[in-house]
């Protein structure tokens, strides 16, 4: 007999997924919107709301083809924006892309879930960076797999050292995630990194999973390379999308493309394929935004350049971060984010993520703390730099008087 008294409760599967950034501290930041307070939000990486707008051609290509996205498209998705994603893989490097080689989903958060779901057998192990976007430990545990995480360096730019990687290597490893340009330390990875990094998945048959969602986010000439360019000979999937690059994170759409020796992933394919086909299909309104965006004006250009809003507010935050006693801090090659680390000895922090709800609490400023990354110590912070110069100004003066207060007791 039924017991009714009996609470629905969630499945043991999600114990222990987290996904620290739209967690507690984004509840106490609504809580204290709803009491009347304003918030300053350098938690999520969410361009539109900071007066970034979606280059128009896109908008006005979507709104043309609403009329004929009333259906469910193709699971893999609509075939014109599959072609613009192939050409644009051409344009960079990848001679072969073919819109065969393309799968498009809601935003790349969707398809990372696939792509590990589809992949992942009871405790395989999946190498993923640390610290990390953090869905990729959380989707890797929601499949049954077990995240092994490699650090990337804070004293060598944030980046991953390729002989610590392949030590995390065991008989259950299945695939390599990088990140690059990075969430949450804006480092760009050099290409004997990169190299080193598809030579592992080479010689330990490894899936390379390349996240490269902030490619076109790149500051002073910093060389992006990616990965599918790097081998013929190493199954890549590499994801990208419109959320950051052009600002419309709220279409959720994105993409993956793989390349390498497909014929050796044909039975992983059918899995994927599966995946895609229960879920019918991506948004398709936004899966047409994909061709306008891919094909049309390139406004990004003008954000990441000296003067531009991307890169003036990147620096200026890092510059006002560095300025701050004890603190100390990366300066970015791409992304939206910095990634500061507080000293302990003068900032002793047991727990960041109460550390960054009583910063929220005192001075009205939204922050992640280090550790919803898979970050190891509790000594840092990501910071948000998509508000205007003269916000991030006002904001970084708060951080610096709660420091000074929390360095004075
Ligand atoms: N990958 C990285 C590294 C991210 O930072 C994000 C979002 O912040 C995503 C993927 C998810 O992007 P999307 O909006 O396409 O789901």
């Amino acid at each position: 007999m039924q017991n009714f008294a009996e609470e629905f409760v969630q499945s043991p599967k999600l114990v222990d997924v987290r996904y620290d950034v739209r967690g507690p501290i984004a509840q106490e930041a609504a809580r204290l919107e709803r009491a009347g307070h304003r918030i300053t939000r350098l938690n999520i990486g969410n361009p539109a709301p900071f007066g970034f707008e979606a280059p128009e051609q896109i908008l006005r290509h979507m709104i043309k083809t609403l009329p004929t996205a009333q259906g469910y498209s193709d699971s893999q998705g609509v075939y014109s924006a599959r072609v613009a994603v192939a050409q644009y893989y051409q344009a960079r490097g990848l001679r072969g892309a073919a819109p065969e080689d393309v799968w498009l989903g809601n935003g790349v958060s969707e398809l990372i879930s696939m792509v590990l779901t589809a992949l992942i057998a009871p405790k395989d192990e999946i190498l993923i960076p640390a610290p990390d976007y953090p869905l990729w430990t959380g989707a890797t545990k929601l499949a049954g797999g077990n995240p092994v995480h490699y650090i990337c360096d804070e004293d060598n730019h944030w980046w991953p050292d390729p002989e610590e990687i392949e030590s995390k290597v065991t008989e259950r490893t299945k695939a390599l995630v990088l990140i690059n340009p990075n969430n949450p330390t804006g480092a760009v990875y050099p290409r004997e990194i990169l190299e080193a990094m598809v030579d592992i998945c080479r010689r330990h048959n490894l899936m390379l999973l390349a996240d490269e969602i902030y490619e076109k986010i790149i500051f002073d000439g910093a060389e992006m390379v990616n990965a599918a360019t790097l081998s013929d000979d190493v199954l890549t999937i590499t994801f990208s999308g419109l959320s950051k690059t052009w600002r419309v994170a709220g279409f959720r759409s994105g993409w993956i493309y793989i390349s390498g020796p497909r014929h050796r992933a044909k039975n992983y394919i059918e899995g994927l394929n599966l995946l895609m086909n229960m879920r019918m299909c991506a948004n398709v309104p936004a899966q047409h935004a994909i061709q306008a965006a891919l094909g049309g004006y390139q406004s990004i250009e003008e954000l990441i350049l000296p003067k531009g809003r991307l890169y003036e507010q990147s620096r200026t935050a890092h510059r006002l971060l560095s300025e701050i006693e004890g603190v100390t801090v990366e300066k970015s090659d791409g992304a939206l984010y910095l990634f500061p680390r507080l000293d302990p000895e003068l900032y002793p922090i047991d727990d960041d993520e109460a550390f960054v709800i009583e910063l929220l609490r005192q001075k009205k400023i939204l922050l992640s703390h280090g550790r919803a990354f898979n970050w190891e110590d509790t000594q840092h912070i990501r910071v948000v730099t998509l508000p205007h110069v003269e916000d991030l100004e006002v904001a970084i003066s708060e951080i610096a008087d709660f420091l000074a207060d929390y360095r004075d007791v």
